[in-house]
C-alpha cells in the first residue's frame, strides 16, 4: 500500500495583494521502499508541499495521508505521532550548536519513553549507522558539512520513522560530499527498507538515487513516473 497518498491537494496563501495559489490539483502516490524524487524550480511549490506533508502547514483542499493517517485534521497529539513517523533533513542541518553530536541525536529521543541508558545506547547505534561514532563528543562547528548532515540523518532516524523526507539536504554540499550522503541514504534504504522522499532542484540528485520522480511546476505535478523512463534520452 502507499505510504504517502496525496489527493487534489490545494494550498493558497493570503497576501496583502490578494491570493497566491501555491499548490493546486497535486496528486502523488509514494509506495513503501520508494526513493521518490520531487523536482522543480525555485517557487514551484516544493517547500509548501513538504510543509503540508509533515503537518506544518494547513491546506485548503484535498488530502494528505501518511501511513494511513490524514495529516490536516489530526488533533495535536496525533500530529506529533505522525511527525515522529516522518524523519526530516534540511539544507541547513538545523543542529543545536551548544550540544555535542551525541547530544543533538539524543534530543530526538527525549519524549520517546526511553530511559537515559537506553537513550545513550540508541544514540551509539544511530551514530554507528551513519559512520560517525568517533565524533560523538564533538560540537557541530567542529564538523564538515557532510558530517553535519550525517548527524541530522541519525537524529531523523532516531524514532524509526516510516518515511525520511529530505528537503534540499544536499544543496549546500559539494558534489563529492553529495555523492557520499546519497550513498549513505541508499545504504539505509537497502538495509532498513526505509522509504525516502527527496525534494530537490538538482537533476543530478534524482538521477543518482531515485527510482521514481515527480516534476512540479507552478504548483502542480506536470510529469510523474520511473526515473528511467522520464529521463531516458530519446
Ligand atoms: P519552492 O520551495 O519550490 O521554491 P515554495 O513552496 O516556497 O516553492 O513557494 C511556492 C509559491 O508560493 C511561490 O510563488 C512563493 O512565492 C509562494 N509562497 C510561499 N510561501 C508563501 C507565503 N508564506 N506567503 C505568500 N506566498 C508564499
Ligand atoms: P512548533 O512548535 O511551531 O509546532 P515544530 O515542532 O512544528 O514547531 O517544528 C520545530 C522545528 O522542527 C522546525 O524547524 C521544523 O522545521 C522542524 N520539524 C518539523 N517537523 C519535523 C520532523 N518531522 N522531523 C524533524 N524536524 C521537524
Amino acid at each position: 500500500r502507499n505510504l504517502v497518498a496525496i489527493r487534489d491537494l490545494k494550498k493558497t496563501y493570503r497576501t496583502e495583494d490578494g491570493e497566491k495559489v501555491a499548490l493546486h490539483d497535486v496528486n502523488l502516490d509514494i509506495a513503501k521502499c520508494d526513493i521518490y524524487g520531487i523536482i522543480g524550480l525555485s517557487g514551484a511549490g516544493k517547500s509548501t508541499l513538504v510543509r503540508c506533508i509533515n503537518g506544518l502547514e494547513q491546506y485548503d483542499g484535498g488530502s494528505v495521508i501518511v501511513d494511513g493517517r490524514e495529516i490536516a485534521v489530526l488533533p495535536k497529539h496525533d500530529l506529533r505521532t505522525v511527525r515522529r513517523s516522518i524523519g526530516m533533513i534540511f539544507q541547513s542541518f538545523n543542529l543545536m550548536p551548544s550540544r555535542t553530536v551525541a547530544g543533538n541525536v539524543e534530543l530526538a529521543l527525549l519524549d520517546s519513553g526511553l530511559d537515559k541508558n537506553r537513550r545513550k545506547s540508541r544514540v551509539k547505534e544511530l551514530l554507528k549507522l551513519v559512520d560517525l561514532s568517533e565524533k560523538a563528543d564533538n560540537y557541530p562547528n567542529e564538523l564538515s558539512g557532510g558530517q553535519k548532515q550525517r548527524v541530522a540523518i541519525a537524529r531523523a532516524l532516531a524514532n524509526n520513522p516510516s518515511v525520511l523526507l529530505s528537503d534540499e539536504a544536499t544543496s549546500a554540499l559539494d558534489p563529492n560530499t553529495t555523492k557520499s550522503i546519497l550513498k549513505l541514504l541508499k545504504h539505509l534504504h537497502d538495509t532498513l527498507g526505509l522509504t525516502i522522499v527527496i525534494i530537490t532542484h538538482q537533476m543530478s540528485v534524482i538521477k543518482q538515487i531515485c527510482n521514481r520522480v515527480a516534476v512540479i511546476d507552478r504548483g502542480t505535478i506536470v510529469e510523474e513516473g520511473r526515473v528511467f523512463d522520464i529521463f531516458a534520452n530519446p
